[in-house]
């Protein structure tokens, strides 16, 4: 009897424990993939994360190809077509890897039931975090709430050990036949009329190779910098790692042992450390916590009179606020699927504090707009920014676009790099062109209004707004 492996978030072969258990039974092996939109929050998969699906679900098949096996794609509802693939092919049992999103669990405890009616067995392993979620608690046996208690503990304990791709599997030769009409059409999965992703090809390899190469460039050129550079958005001083982490085409596991194994005493290396362990309290807080991507966690931040407006969400998510890093960084990631750490947290916090619009707005654009998509890490992230509940960071702090932008575009090379119309402008007014005198703005052809646009909010009035809804609560 064949036995099935399900892959989620996880496409690679690399420190993929389910693939080990699932070879390591000595039957021959089905590989599958589902594209079940019900399971993504809203039911729908965004559209940056469905570009990059196309060619991470490719990479693995070549991976299987390698191994004398393939992948088998299927489009629907996971828990139709998965007890129906064990039917048809009469397998003994699935693995699989834990999922944390509340709608993923409940679907895998629905098919666990289904598959052992049928008296076929599920097996999920731990295979996309460092560790088990319950392995890190507090004393009375509680989630921890702020980051550096948490980080404390697990890095004492470290990561499991990555494991190796077995050197034998034997793969089933019946999967050809199976769901036919299920099958998913990866041509769909990226549609090029109109082509709006020319900016995505040029930005971004997308295979397990691609992943590994990352990983050695970053550690072998970037790591000792990390701790600084990491912060300066015009830079390459980060590892572009999000992404093949997202999809699994890279196991945090494995991230994890190359950093300690080639760069053991550096600060750069800890700090880096610390980013994959930021990886981690998000997928452990979603655990813990599963309304984190519907609702503040800090209750009385859910009666924040959040302001509704179309015009600033459609110029902040178009890069037209007129507020020249906010809309360098958000062009970033309309054109490549992808934006520096510092330029989140920055237009983060522009569109919750300034434009006081909710967290939940940002959270769904990003989420259609980042190759890098992940649930935890997003949600996390937005309840952070917005200070809404998640580790210590207090709604009160509010950043200041300028200030930012001075400190970690100081030549304004980033912001340049996106907002080409303000390329002639220096200096302090090249953040705030708004208060550059009328000769200024002619000299460097800039007229607000017409080719770049007025700031959408009052800087100032923006911050004492957002501060004065906070202090109504
Ligand atoms: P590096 O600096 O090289 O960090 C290495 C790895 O650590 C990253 O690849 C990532 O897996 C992890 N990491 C780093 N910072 C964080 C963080 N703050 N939270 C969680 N993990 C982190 N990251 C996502 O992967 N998916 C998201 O959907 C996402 N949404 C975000 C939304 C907001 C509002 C903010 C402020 C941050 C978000 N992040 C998200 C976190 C972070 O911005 C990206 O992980 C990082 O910019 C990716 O670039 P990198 O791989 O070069 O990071």
């Amino acid at each position: 009897k064949p036995v099935v492996v399900w892959f989620r978030h996880d496409l690679r072969l690399d420190d993929h424990p389910a693939f080990v258990a699932a070879a390591a039974t000595g039957s021959p092996v089905i590989c599958v993939y589902i594209l079940d939109k019900t399971t993504y929050l809203e039911s729908s998969i965004g559209g940056a994360y469905q570009w990059w699906l196309h060619d991470a679900l490719a990479s693995l098949n070549a991976e299987l190809e390698e191994l004398g096996g393939y992948l088998l794609t299927f489009e629907g509802r996971a828990d139709e077509i998965l007890p129906e693939i064990v039917r048809q092919s009469g397998a003994a049992s699935v693995f699989a890897h834990h999922r944390v999103l509340d709608k993923e669990r409940q679907q895998d405890q629905h098919i666990s039931s289904l598959l052992s009616e049928m008296g076929v067995g599920f097996q999920l392993d731990w295979g996309t975090t460092l560790r088990h979620p319950c392995d890190v608690l507090t004393k009375e046996r509680r989630s921890y709430k702020v980051y550096t208690a948490f980080w404390k503990v697990l890095r004492s304990l470290g990561a499991e050990e990555p494991v190796d791709v077995p050197e034998h599997v034997q793969f089933s030769a019946h999967g050809d036949d199976l769901l036919k009409d299920q099958r998913l059409n990866a041509a769909n999965l990226r549609s090029e009329k109109p082509d709006w992703a020319a900016g995505f090809r040029a930005s971004w390899r997308v295979d397990s190779h691609a992943a590994h190469q990352a990983l050695d460039v970053f550690l072998d050129d970037h790591c000792s910098e990390y701790a600084t550079a990491r912060d300066h958005m015009a830079e390459e001083g980060t590892s572009r790692l999000s992404a093949y982490l997202a999809s699994g085409l890279i196991s945090p596991r494995r991230v994890w042992s190359e950093v300690h194994k080639r760069n053991e005493k550096g600060k750069g290396a800890e700090v880096f450390a610390s980013e994959i362990g930021w990886r981690e309290f998000a997928h452990y807080t979603l655990f813990h916590t599963p309304s984190l991507p519907y609702e503040s966690i800090t209750e009385k931040f859910r009666a924040l009179p959040w302001r509704k407006s179309a015009h600033d969400l459609k110029a902040w998510q178009r890069g037209k606020t007129g507020v020249p890093i906010v809309d360098a960084a958000m062009r970033q990631l309309w054109q490549t699927g992808w934006m520096h750490n510092r330029a989140r947290m920055i237009v983060g916090s522009f569109l919750t504090k300034h434009l006081l619009i909710n967290w939940q707005e940002g959270e769904a654009w990003f989420r259609d707009t980042l190759v890098d998509y992940d649930a935890a890490s997003n949600a996390m992230n937005w309840q952070w920014v917005s200070g809404t509940g998640i580790d210590a960071a207090p709604f009160f702090r509010v950043f200041n676009p300028t200030l930012q932008a001075e400190k970690f575009d100081p030549d304004g090379v980033y912001l340049k790099r996106w907002v080409p119309e303000l390329s002639k402008l220096s200096g302090k007014v090249l953040f705030e062109p708004w208060k550059a005198s009328e000769a200024t703005l002619r000299a460097a052809g800039v007229t607000l209004g017409k080719n770049y646009p007025q700031p959408i909010v009052d800087l100032p009035e923006g911050r004492d707004r957002a501060l004065s809804a906070f202090k109504a609560l």
